[in-house]
C-alpha cells in the first residue's frame, strides 16, 4: 500500500490532456487511483438520459484504454458515491480525493455533502475548476449580483481569456494502481438492450482522439467560416464538439488556446461563452431546470399536449419539413443543429404553446450532448421565458427559416427522402404545391397558431 495515494474520482472530465484535478494530484506527490462511480440516480430527477449514457460507455471504454497505455488503469464503481469512496479510500490507502467541479443542482448538492463527509474522515478533499473558462462565483456585476444578460457577461469574461494560463499536457506515464475489485464496463449496463444507438457512431468518435480528431477537421476546414456557416444546417460548418465537451473529453481551455489567436475566431469563442453562462445561470439560478428565470411565465397558460401531436413533433411526422429534418437528424444521429435546435423548439413552444419542459425532456433522452445547462437555458431561451430570451413575438417560421438557412433544402431531402425529388421552391412547404403523397399534411396551422400565440403573450405581458 502507497502512502501517498490518491484517488482521482473522474465524472465528467473524461480525458487526460489539460488535466488540472490530475496535475494538482501529482504536484501535491500522490499516485493517482483513477475511479468512475457510476451513480444516475443521485441525479434525479435529470439523471443522465439514454443516448447519453451510450455516449459515456464508449468514453469511459476509451479512457481505460489511454490510462492503461501510460500504465495505470481505470477503476469503475457503482454508487452511492460517498461510501465507494471511502470504501476505497480504506482499501487502498488513499490519503485523498480530487475531482473537478460541477454545476447542476444535485451535483453541486452531493458534492458539498461528500467534501465534508470526506474532511469528517480525515482525507484531503479538492475540487478543481476545470469544465468551464470561468467560475460561476468569480463574474459578477457591478453591483455585485449576477449577470442577467448575456452580453456584459461575454464582455468581462472574454477580457479575462488571456489569463486562462497555458493548458497542461498529459502525463507520459503514471504509476500502477493496486488491485481492487472494481466492475467491467458492460456490468455497468450503459448500453441499451435493442442497439438503437447503431446510427450513432457514422457520426461520432467518442473519447479523447476523438474529440481532438473533431477540433482538428474544424480548425482546418470550417473555423475560417463559422460566422457566416454557422446557422446553415446544409453545411459541416459547426465543431461537432458538444458532445466531448458535455463529458469533458476536451478541456474548453484547449479549445481556446488552440483556436483563440486564429482570425475570425471571436464568433466562435462567443459561442464558448454562451456554454460558460449556461453552467452560470444554472449555478445562479439552479431552479432554472424545472422553473421560468421570467417570474412573469410562472403562471402561463401552456396548452395541454396532444398526444398524436407532441407524438409527431418526437417521430419528424409533422409536416414542416425543417422541423421533421431536425428531429429525425435527433434520432438518427444523435445530434441537431443548434439554428434547428431553435426551429423545432419554437414550433413546440410557441405555435403549439407546449410546455418548454415537454421538448427538454425528449432532448434529455435523446441528445448524445444532453446537457442539464445548456439545455434548459436553449429551451428556456427559445421559449421566451429565460432572461435575455427570445422575446415572445419572435416566433420563428420554418417555412422562411428553411428557404434561409436551407436554400437548396439539401438538409430537408437527406433526412427527410419523402421530399427528395420535391423542387427548390416548394421543399420547405410542399402543402403550398397539393403535398406530397406519403409524407403529412402540418399538425399546425402555422399562420392562425402564430396570431394566438401573440395573442396569449401579449396578454402575459399586460399582466406583468
Ligand atoms: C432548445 C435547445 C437545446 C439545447 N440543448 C443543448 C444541450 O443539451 N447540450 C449542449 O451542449 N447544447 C445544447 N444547445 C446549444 C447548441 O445547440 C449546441 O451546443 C450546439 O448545437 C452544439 O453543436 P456544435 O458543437 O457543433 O456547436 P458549435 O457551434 O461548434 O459551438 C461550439 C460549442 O459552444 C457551445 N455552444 C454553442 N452554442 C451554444 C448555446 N446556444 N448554448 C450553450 N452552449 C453553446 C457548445 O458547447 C458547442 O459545442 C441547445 C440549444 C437549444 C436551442
Amino acid at each position: 500500500m502507497s502512502a501517498k495515494r490518491a484517488i482521482l474520482w473522474l465524472r465528467r472530465d473524461l480525458r487526460l490532456d489539460d488535466h488540472r484535478a490530475l496535475a494538482q494530484l501529482l504536484s501535491d506527490g500522490y499516485e493517482p487511483l483513477p475511479v468512475y462511480i457510476h451513480e444516475p440516480e443521485e441525479e434525479q430527477p435529470w439523471a443522465p438520459g439514454a443516448a447519453s449514457l451510450c455516449w459515456l460507455h464508449h468514453s469511459l471504454s476509451r479512457l481505460g484504454d489511454d490510462l492503461r497505455a501510460l500504465g495505470s488503469d481505470l477503476l469503475l464503481q457503482r454508487g452511492p458515491s460517498l461510501d465507494t469512496l471511502l470504501h476505497l479510500a480504506e482499501q487502498s490507502g488513499a490519503k485523498a480525493v480530487y475531482w473537478h467541479r460541477l454545476y447542476a443542482p444535485a451535483i453541486v448538492e452531493r458534492d458539498s455533502r461528500i467534501k465534508a463527509e470526506l474532511r469528517k474522515a480525515g482525507l484531503r478533499a479538492e475540487s478543481c475548476s476545470g469544465h468551464v473558462l470561468a467560475e460561476p462565483d468569480h463574474l459578477l456585476n457591478n453591483s455585485g449580483g449576477p449577470y442577467r444578460v448575456f452580453t456584459p457577461y461575454w464582455r468581462t469574461l472574454a477580457g479575462r481569456l488571456d489569463d486562462l494560463g497555458e493548458p497542461l499536457p498529459a502525463p507520459k506515464s503514471l504509476p500502477a494502481i493496486p488491485k481492487l475489485a472494481g466492475l467491467a464496463l458492460e456490468e455497468l449496463g450503459l448500453l441499451p438492450k435493442i442497439s438503437w444507438d447503431s446510427g450513432f457512431y457514422d457520426h461520432w468518435q467518442p473519447g479523447e482522439t476523438g474529440a481532438h480528431a473533431a477540433l482538428q477537421r474544424f480548425a482546418e476546414c470550417a473555423l475560417k467560416d463559422y460566422a457566416d456557416d454557422r446557422d446553415r444546417p446544409d453545411r459541416q460548418g459547426t465543431s461537432a464538439l458538444s458532445p466531448h465537451l458535455h463529458f469533458g473529453e476536451i478541456s474548453v481551455r484547449r479549445i481556446v488556446a488552440e483556436l483563440g489567436a486564429n482570425p475570425g475566431a471571436e464568433p466562435y469563442l462567443r459561442e464558448l461563452g454562451w456554454r460558460d453562462y449556461s453552467y452560470y445561470l444554472l449555478r445562479h439560478f439552479p431552479e432554472t431546470t424545472d422553473q421560468p428565470l421570467n417570474q412573469r411565465f410562472a403562471d402561463f397558460d401552456w396548452v395541454e399536449p396532444d398526444f398524436n401531436k407532441l407524438d409527431a413533433w418526437q417521430r419528424g411526422q409533422t409536416g414542416i419539413p425543417i422541423v421533421d429534418a431536425g428531429m429525425r437528424q435527433l434520432w438518427h444521429s444523435g445530434w441537431m443543429h443548434n439554428r434547428v435546435r431553435m426551429i423545432v423548439a419554437s414550433l413546440l413552444t410557441k405555435n403549439l404553446r407546449y410546455h418548454w419542459l415537454h421538448g427538454a425532456r425528449w432532448f434529455w433522452d435523446t441528445l448524445l450532448d444532453a446537457d442539464l445547462a445548456s439545455n434548459s437555458q436553449g429551451w428556456q431561451w427559445t421559449a421566451g421565458t429565460g432572461v435575455d430570451a427570445a422575446p415572445y413575438f419572435r416566433i420563428f417560421n420554418p417555412v422562411t427559416q428553411g428557404e434561409r438557412f436551407d436554400p437548396d433544402g439539401t438538409y430537408v431531402r437527406r433526412w427527410v427522402p419523402e421530399l427528395a425529388k420535391v423542387s427548390n421552391r416548394y421543399v420547405h412547404q410542399p402543402w403550398s404545391d397539393g403535398g406530397v403523397s406519403g409524407y403529412p399534411q402540418p399538425i399546425v396551422d402555422l399562420k392562425r397558431s402564430r396570431a394566438e400565440a401573440l395573442d396569449a403573450f401579449k396578454a402575459l405581458k399586460k399582466e406583468g
